[in-house]
């Protein structure tokens, strides 16, 4: 029996934005690997079982996924969003890297709807131009990194999405963030909080850098920064497509 293993991103909340190919993958796996909350989103079923682990053990539950895979089995891993965007595939991988008899099982990667594509659908075209996705979590690279693409990519005049902005063990660097876009960026720069986009959770508040607090973000939130020229319209805020 060949077995498989699944990556599929579960969007960020809303059952609708769950794509059929992923519904599919979901409806035939025989067992799905995940981080807690997210597997609690898998209702179960006959021929299902439900492997939920805690956050920050991405490297062992992925060789689970394949050990699994490799007994036969139909395994899908899920991830909140996209699985390829600060998620699960990546961990797969390097779990494949590190073990060679892995190699030879099926892999495929299903994508989904990532945090700040549904944030900036909800306000507009905040992210109509060029623009890129900093995480600002420094638990798998040094701080000293996020500051300088923060940095670079505030002078380059990029949009930005920060994922993973501010949490309990790392209160001070989402501030220390705000700091820096302070120093490079005009007052006046729109900042998007989109906390639990697509849950009945959901807050989105736009503001500018002036206005911006590190207490407006927590670890449900994903932050989006305008560049230069990104403008409300009404309550949209959106970013036009030419630059220069
Ligand atoms: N793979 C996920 C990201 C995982 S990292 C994706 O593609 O969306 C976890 C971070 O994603 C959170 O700290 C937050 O910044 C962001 N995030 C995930 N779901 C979200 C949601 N529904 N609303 C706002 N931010 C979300």
């Amino acid at each position: 029996m060949i077995g498989s293993v699944t990556v599929v991103g579960l969007g960020p909340g809303d059952e609708a934005l769950i794509t059929p190919e992923v519904t599919c993958a979901l409806a035939v796996a025989t067992d799905v690997v995940g981080y807690i909350p997210y597997v609690a989103r898998i209702p179960s079923r006959d021929g299902l079982t439900l492997h939920a682990s805690d956050n920050r053990v991405e490297l062992e539950r992925a060789t689970h996924a394949l050990e699994m895979a490799a007994e036969g089995r139909r395994v899908v891993v899920v991830s909140s969003g996209d699985p390829g965007v600060f998620a699960m595939a990546s961990a797969v991988f390097e779990a494949v890297e590190r073990t060679p008899r892995f190699a030879s099982i099926n892999i495929r990667v299903m994508p989904g709807i990532t945090a700040m594509l549904a944030a900036a659908a909800r306000v507009g075209a905040p992210l109509g131009h060029d623009f890129c996705a900093i995480n600002l979590s420094d638990n798998l690279k040094p701080w000293e990194i996020v500051e300088r693409r923060l940095r670079l990519a505030a002078q380059a005049d990029f949009a930005m999405a920060f994922y993973n902005p501010r949490s309990a063990s790392r209160p001070h660097q989402f501030a220390c963030a705000l700091d820096i876009l302070r120093e490079e960026c005009e007052t006046t720069r729109l900042v998007i909080f989109a906390r639990a986009v697509a849950t009945p959770e959901e807050d989105i508040n736009i503001v500018t850098l002036a206005e911006a607090r590190a207490q407006m973000a927590d670890m449900r939130t994903v932050v989006l920064v305008g560049n230069a020229a990104t403008r409300r319209i009404g309550p949209y805020a959106y970013t036009p497509r030419r630059a220069g």
